[in-house]
């Protein structure tokens, strides 16, 4: 995805927050500096057969931020404009990210530079498997090295391809399905990983709304009721994100996507919206809203809380002065800048860090990954039994009160968990967690959430490298 307007480097910017961060811990200089470097960078070409029997030079990368916990874990961009300070800066935030969540692994993070529109079916194909094979070959993938996973550009059926082909060269390998994340249901993928990251957005966002102290502070009323809120993209994140915080009774007020943005203050109906965006190509003229002049004004819209959820350095200090809302909401990753930022805290907004608020998909690839790993689905042996055990209490407290149940109350009582009913309760449980405890680090540092986040990060890769010593 090519960056926004803002010309510093992704890398520097995420660098400068680990140093504003790394200021409230107390480890060695040398020791901040190893966890900040990233650790292994393979860049590698590739030729492809084009069409017309020409040869194709094809870039990619991929960058192993931090081995402190293996396997490293990491999705694949496909887009013509990455470099590599991006790769290095996302696979850093991987590492701050499975940090903060506690999921116990380094990170990483892989880039193919081409736009995948442009290429056949066959051919995207034949340069997944490519460069699949280019990393196994160098052990850059493997479900105890470097777990892949989708990104911008990648999905579903690219990880499929990588399976395969991890799992074709290991064939002695009853694990090799665990070397990529995000892969279709059918072939060992994880029900809820979809909805993951944007589900995970809006645990995130009720867990800051129903902090009352920090809404009176911000002028706001606790819960997600009635909040106003804008999107910049509708892609799985944004869709995903705008659909549970409907749900949860937010009011969406604005949405951009690249063809332009709308709006309308007293709501938009997301799926009329999307359907609508279907039968036209745009969601532009849309009945119901009114178009605003550019794609980016949804951002300083009269709002309350901003959910980017497209690109990267779209928070710039060139519009944060103009920026309404009183929360911002990273959905994507690196929305803002880190001047922008400044801006913004100086204005007392809320901002959730994306190394948090976008760490949901991450969270249920472990899931998956760990039900790779056990070769069972989740929920597939205690499912009944739970179910049967709760029957029978039922109808002890029957027995006991001399009332009865109709059999389908006792069944909706009893419904014993399936792995998307665990899946989204670990999910749930993760954001809660991992909420209050960087919310804990912020008010007893005095310090704004991503830097909590990056403090709690720094400690815990501290700790291990510490523990581990250095080798040899
Ligand atoms: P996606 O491709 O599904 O969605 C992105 C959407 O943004 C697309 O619909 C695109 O048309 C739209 N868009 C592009 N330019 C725009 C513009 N200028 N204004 C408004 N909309 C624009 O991608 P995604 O998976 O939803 O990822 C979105 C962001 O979230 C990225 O930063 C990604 O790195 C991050 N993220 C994704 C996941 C995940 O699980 N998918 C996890 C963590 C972080």
């Amino acid at each position: 995805m090519s960056p926004g307007p803002a010309t510093q480097s992704f890398f520097q910017n995420v660098m400068k927050n680990f140093d504003k961060a790394s200021r409230y811990t107390i480890h060695p200089k040398g020791l901040l500096e190893q966890i900040k470097v990233c650790n292994s960078v393979y860049r590698l070409q590739f030729p492809i057969q084009t069409s017309d029997g020409e040869y194709e030079v094809i870039s990619a990368w991929r960058v192993e931020h931090s081995q402190h916990l293996m396997p490293t874990k990491g999705g694949i961009r496909y887009s013509a404009d990455v470099n590599e300070d991006e790769v290095m800066a996302l696979a850093a935030l991987m590492t701050f990210k499975c940090a903060v969540m506690d999921v116990p692994f380094g990170g990483s993070k892989g880039a193919i530079k081409i736009d995948p529109k442009k290429y056949s079916v066959n051919q995207l194909q034949r340069i997944t498997r490519r460069y699949a094979s280019e990393l196994a070959k160098k052990n850059f993938l493997g479900p105890g090295i470097d777990v892949a996973a989708p990104d911008y550009g990648s999905g579903e059926r690219e990880m499929a391809w990588i399976a395969d082909t991890y799992a074709t060269l290991h064939s002695e390998s009853a694990d090799a399905i665990g070397c990529v994340t995000g892969k279709p249901v059918s072939l060992g993928g994880i029900r809820g990983r979809r909805e993951a990251t944007g589900r995970g957005v809006s645990f995130g966002i009720r867990e800051a709304c129903d902090c009352v102290e920090d809404m009176k502070a911000l002028g706001l009323t606790p819960g997600l009721s009635g909040k106003r809120v804008v999107i910049q993209g509708l892609g799985n994140v944004g869709y995903h994100a705008a659909k549970y915080l409907q749900e949860s009774g937010c009011l969406v007020v604005g949405m951009a996507e690249r063809e332009g943005a709308i709006g309308n203050p007293a709501g938009l109906d997301l799926e009329d919206v999307m359907k609508y965006r279907i039968g036209t190509q745009s969601i532009l003229n849309y009945p119901h809203a009114t178009n605003l002049a550019r794609t980016a004004d949804v951002l300083e819209m009269d709002c309350d809380i901003i959910v980017p959820a497209a690109l990267e350095n779209v928070i710039t200090a060139e519009n944060a002065p103009r920026i309404k809302a009183k929360i911002i909401a990273e959905a994507a990753n690196g929305p803002t800048t880190a001047e922008a930022e400044e801006i913004l805290l100086s204005k007392n907004v809320l901002l959730i860090p994306d190394i948090y608020l976008n760490a949901g998909g991450l969270v249920v690839s472990y899931f998956e990954w760990l039900k790779n790993l056990q070769h069972i689905r989740m929920g597939r042996i205690a499912k009944r039994f739970t179910e049967t055990s709760t029957i029978h209490l039922v109808e002890a407290m029957e027995r006991l009160t001399g009332k009865t149940l109709s059999m389908t109350e006792k069944r909706q009582l009893a419904h014993g968990p399936d792995e998307e009913d665990l899946v989204n309760s670990g999910l749930e449980d993760t954001l809660i967690v991992a909420y209050h405890a960087i919310w804990e680090i912020s008010k007893s540092k005095h310090v704004d959430l991503r830097a909590a986040a990056l403090i709690s990060a720094i400690d815990k890769i501290a700790d291990a490298y510490a523990k581990l010593g250095i080798f040899p």
